[in-house]
């Protein structure tokens, strides 16, 4: 795993604001992943270009025509900030760049490359000033207690938890280290890891729907794939997901919470009036106070800003894991065939682009030190962990702790650490960032 050789320096205010935010963000996805027609609603022209989507929204109304075997719903997700200094009003504001709701990675890591900091900082008795702080980094025990939390609610001795995992786990250590956790919590809790594309091989419902995978009863289905299209090039793909979907297991995510992560919810939520659909109007002020302004392709006003704005927008289509948006200069372009494609343009959606700060730091590949060992001009995202347990949209638990900080070189657009642009960073709080100029200076 990509790592920095120190913590990335963040106001601590915006952190803490960041945490107060993420209550906000469980309650936001319980009501709108069960609000059943407002999902058929925002995704109906979307769907007539993406089949992805379209299989999945028919799994939800599918399983929901039939009446649920499984009533309890769960998600563990991350809510990812960019600082921004695109305002001359504030020397920093915080700006959401999505909420991810499947296969959330990284929790472990995160807490390991904190501890490498903390380690760092007293081996070489670097000093904190009074006002800086490391914070406590509780993303991996958030995934290990949910996880125990919904293994309790099935309630059944001897069942397990299933990790469905891509063919080759790249990022197994991850896995090992939440299995190993809740091993310490709870040593009678046995995980087993499938690769999805295996699992239709193993997998049979039971008589009262529970899932059996190698006659082995699951009572929590965690899944760390199945979330691109890629994932699903093997027969028999769909009806695997639709018989997951359809056990009494508690899947984390189930569809629905899947479906409610998308980028075209966020665009349509996009200010605090629709956001009062589902929150309180202080609730709804506070989540808009960090939102972007978005656009979809399909309207007057995203087509021709997608044109002619470029400088300063991400085109995005309805998908997950890097490596799908397309940036500033090169959106003019790709959108040019579009003009008269409104059933491909609704598949996209247009969000500002966030102008965030750059640090010095060093980032260390396979042990290297990239760069020659001379110092980057990087920039750092901040994930959020939250987890959501609700039965029938009430809330049974809801978490939020923990975090992720993803460091990349200045001018890499995407972000992701497994999917190789980003390295693992950790926070360093500070009360007055501006001025600390070596540590952290605007470009
Ligand atoms: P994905 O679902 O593929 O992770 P994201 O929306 O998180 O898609 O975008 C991938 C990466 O692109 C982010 O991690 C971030 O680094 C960068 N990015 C996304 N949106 C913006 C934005 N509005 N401004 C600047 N960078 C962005
Ligand atoms: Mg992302």
């Amino acid at each position: 795993m990509p790592v920095t050789l120190l913590p990335s320096p963040f106001p601590r205010h915006l952190y803490y604001e960041a945490l107060a935010l993420q209550p906000i963000i469980n309650e936001l996805s319980c009501k709108v992943a069960n609000d059943l027609q407002f999902l058929q609603t925002t995704f109906q022209d979307v769907i007539k270009a993406d089949e992805f989507t379209k299989n999945l929204l028919d799994i939800n109304l599918k399983v929901n025509r039939d009446g649920l075997a499984q009533p309890v719903k769960f998600c563990i997700n991350r809510s990812d900030y960019m600082l921004d200094r695109t305002d001359s009003r504030y020397p920093f504001r915080m700006r959401q760049v999505e909420v991810n709701a499947i296969s959330c990675s990284m929790a472990a890591h995160s807490l390991n490359v904190s501890k490498l900091h903390e380690y760092i900082f007293k081996k070489y008795n670097i000093e904190l000033r009074n006002s800086c702080e490391m914070p406590k980094n509780g993303g991996l025990e958030l995934v290990a207690d949910s996880l125990i939390e919904a293994f309790n609610i099935y309630n059944k001795p001897n069942s397990y938890v299933l990790f469905v995992v891509e063919d080759i786990a790249i990022n197994f250590s991850d896995y090992y280290q939440i299995e190993i956790n809740i091993l310490k919590k709870r040593a009678d809790i046995k995980s087993l890891r499938v690769p999805f594309s295996k699992l239709q091989d193993t997998i049979n419902l039971g008589p009262n729907k529970e899932l059996f995978v190698d006659g082995k009863e699951i009572a929590v289905v965690y899944l760390r794939h199945a979330y691109d299209p890629h994932h699903y090039e093997f027969s028999g793909s769909w009806e695997t997901s639709l018989t997951v979907e359809q056990s009494r297991a508690i899947k984390c995510p189930s569809v629905n919470y899947h479906l409610a992560g998308a980028k075209k919810i966020q665009q349509v939520l996009n200010n605090a009036r629709q956001l009062e659909r589902f929150l309180t109007t202080k609730q709804a002020n506070q989540l808009s106070e960090v939102y972007c302004k978005i656009w979809s392709l399909d309207s007057e006003d995203g087509y021709r800003l997608a044109k002619e704005r470029s400088d300063g927008m991400v085109l995005k289509p309805q998908r997950e894991g890097g490596g799908n948006n397309i940036y500033l200069d090169a959106i003019p372009k790709f959108v040019e065939n579009l003009e008269n494609d409104p059933v491909q343009r609704s598949q996209y959606i247009l969000m500002e682009y966030i102008k965030n700060p750059s640090e010095k730091n060093w980032i260390f590949r396979n042990e290297l030190c990239e760069n020659d060992f001379s110092c980057d001009k990087i920039v750092s995202e901040l994930g959020i962990y939250g987890s959501i347990l609700d039965q029938r949209s009430s809330i049974l638990e809801d978490k939020s702790s923990g975090y992720l900080v993803r460091s990349k070189r200045l001018g890499v657009n995407e972000g992701g650490v497994a999917s190789g642009y980003a390295a693992i960073s950790s926070l360093l709080l500070l009360d007055d960032l501006g001025n600390d100029e070596s540590l952290y200076y605007q470009t």
